[in-house]
């Protein structure tokens, strides 16, 4: 076991970053900023209100010529070099990330920060890359198709994944050559503050990238409403993003929504179940079950679920519950109390509607666990038609039903608003494509469950939101495509005949 050490709160950025400048909000207020583990304010950040919001984007707004205009390698080479500074951070990252989300550093260490390098490796490798088009259009005509960045992007962020998401969000947006006013959640934003200095000093240029630490309902609404941002990129709940788009309309601008899910996990009778436990284990508890693209409806072959669901659930019960900054920790404490209290409501629900606790549902009693936001892993058997299998609950919360055939699987499985992930578990190939096409997701996983890679395109279906993170699709998303035509050659008669 490792202990690592704390972050000093006197060590931590709290302010907002407006045109390569750190300020405080122009109103002087504060958000306290807690840490799950000891249920304590850790620090307090400066509270951006619509003013700073404006000031952020006509920073962004002056930046966004001279940023278009560099050449596209130069744009690369710098968030070639910030990758560099953030693996080169990865301790402190990882212990910051661990204390103001409850994330075990295992995982920080693992998965968050170098999935954060990853990523703007792959897009500022991407810089460059950005081709257009020659389009075969009418004789003597050349028509092609030129991507150009869109301008000032607002960039709304959850608190469930703060650093990695500042990587999907930032990576592609500055590739493509926009300029970015970002808002981290209120309740995490410390990992985004602290990417901001290591931008400033890999030498991004002033305004390019702007952070205002703000409440939704004043710094998000603004930046939904604000007539010079030509697009939004919101990552949260299926209100939120519901809001959002109704707070844009008034100049149309382009929209991209990450919002919720509630993943059908299959498992056939044919599956390998040491793999499919672990995988659906995985799928299910990491970052305590805080993942839009949890495996959280386990639905499980009428004919394995006993052998299952008694494995599955003796592996929740040896899950570590502990402090973020132990290495042998396996899973921490949710991220607010907020959201502790909004999980274990929905134990109350199952059990309002008659649903079997198999395990879990509570707040584990030891000591050293008392202060911090933890729930215990829960397993719930609930008819796919109740609200916990509805819902979507986000934290260590997974429900249970069972299939007879393949039918009645693929029916549970696309019975809820949400389209975002979904995972089976089989050795039948033609049943694994089969299902990869039918399921009512923008992400399918056969023999393995949330697997994400910069490459590949991130985003759902349905209520789930539009649009999609990563990959080239994630280019086009923060491009405009122009179409250019020139006449070469071409005879054009007179249209009228005088
Ligand atoms: P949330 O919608 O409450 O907040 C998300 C962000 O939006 C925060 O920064 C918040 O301050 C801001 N916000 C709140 N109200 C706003 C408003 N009226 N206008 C503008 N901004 C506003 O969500 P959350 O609780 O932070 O995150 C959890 C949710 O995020 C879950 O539903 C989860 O599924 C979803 N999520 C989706 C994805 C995805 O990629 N699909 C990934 C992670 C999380």
């Amino acid at each position: 076991m490792t202990q690592y050490g704390p972050v000093h709160p006197h060590q931590v950025q709290t302010q907002l970053l407006i045109g390569g400048k750190w300020l405080d909000g122009l109103a002087g207020g504060r958000i306290d900023v807690f840490n799950p583990y000891t249920g304590k304010k850790f620090v307090s950040v400066a509270e951006a209100r619509a003013e700073d919001v404006d000031r952020a984007v006509a920073a962004a707004g002056a930046a966004a010529p001279g940023w278009a205009a560099l050449p596209a390698h130069e744009r690369g080479r710098l968030l070639l070099k910030l990758a560099d500074a953030i693996e080169a951070d990865t301790e402190y990252l990882a212990r910051l990330e661990a204390t103001n989300t409850g994330h075990p550093i295992r995982d920080c260490l693992a998965l968050d920060v170098p999935r954060t390098v990853l990523c703007f490796r792959y897009f500022g490798g991407m810089a460059d890359k950005l081709e257009g088009s020659v389009i075969p259009v009418d004789a003597g005509f050349l028509n092609y198709l030129a991507r150009e960045p869109i301008g000032v992007v607002g960039q709304i962020v959850p608190w469930n994944f703060p650093l990695m998401f500042v990587s999907w969000k930032l990576g592609p947006a500055l590739a493509a050559g926009n300029t970015v006013v970002m808002k981290p959640s209120e309740i995490t934003p410390l990992s985004t503050l602290r990417v901001a200095e290591l931008m400033q000093q890999v030498g991004f240029p002033d305004g390019v990238f702007n952070v205002v630490t703000g409440y939704g309902n004043t710094a998000g609404a603004r930046i939904a409403e604000h007539p010079e941002i030509g697009k939004i990129a919101f990552t949260g709940s299926t209100e939120t993003g519901r809001a959002i788009v109704r707070a844009s309309a008034g100049n149309l601008k382009k929209i991209q929504l990450e919002l919720g899910g509630k993943g059908a996990n299959i498992v056939f009778e044919d599956a390998i179940l040491p793999a499919a436990i672990g995988g659906s284990a995985f799928g299910m508890f990491h970052n305590q079950g805080q993942a839009c693209i949890a495996a959280s409806r386990l639905i499980l072959h009428e004919r394995i679920a006993d052998e299952f669901l008694e494995k599955f659930i003796a592996l929740a019960r040896s899950i570590r519950l502990g402090d973020p900054l132990d290495s042998d920790t396996e899973m921490g404490p949710l991220t607010s109390q907020v959201h502790h209290r909004r999980v274990l409501s929905f134990v109350e629900v199952a059990a309002s509607e008659g649903d079997e606790i198999l395990c879990g549902g509570r707040v584990p009693d030891a000591a050293a666990l008392r202060d911090g936001f933890f729930v215990e892993p829960t397993v719930v058997r609930a008819d796919p038609r109740h609200r916990v299998q509805q819902e979507e609950v986000f934290g260590p919360f997974v429900t249970v039903t069972t299939f007879k055939d393949d039918e009645e699987a693929l029916r549970i499985a696309n019975g809820t608003i949400y389209g975002l992930g979904a995972g089976l578990w089989t050795q039948t190939l033609p049943r694994a494509h089969r299902f990869a096409k039918n399921l009512h997701a923008g992400m399918v996983w056969v023999n393995c469950y949330k697997r994400v890679h910069p490459a590949s395109p991130f985003g759902g279906v349905g209520e789930s939101g539009y649009g999609r993170e990563m990959g080239f699709e994630a280019m086009r998303e923060y491009t405009q495509a122009k179409s250019v035509w020139i006449n070469v050659d071409a005879q054009i008669p007179p249209f009228y005949k005088r």
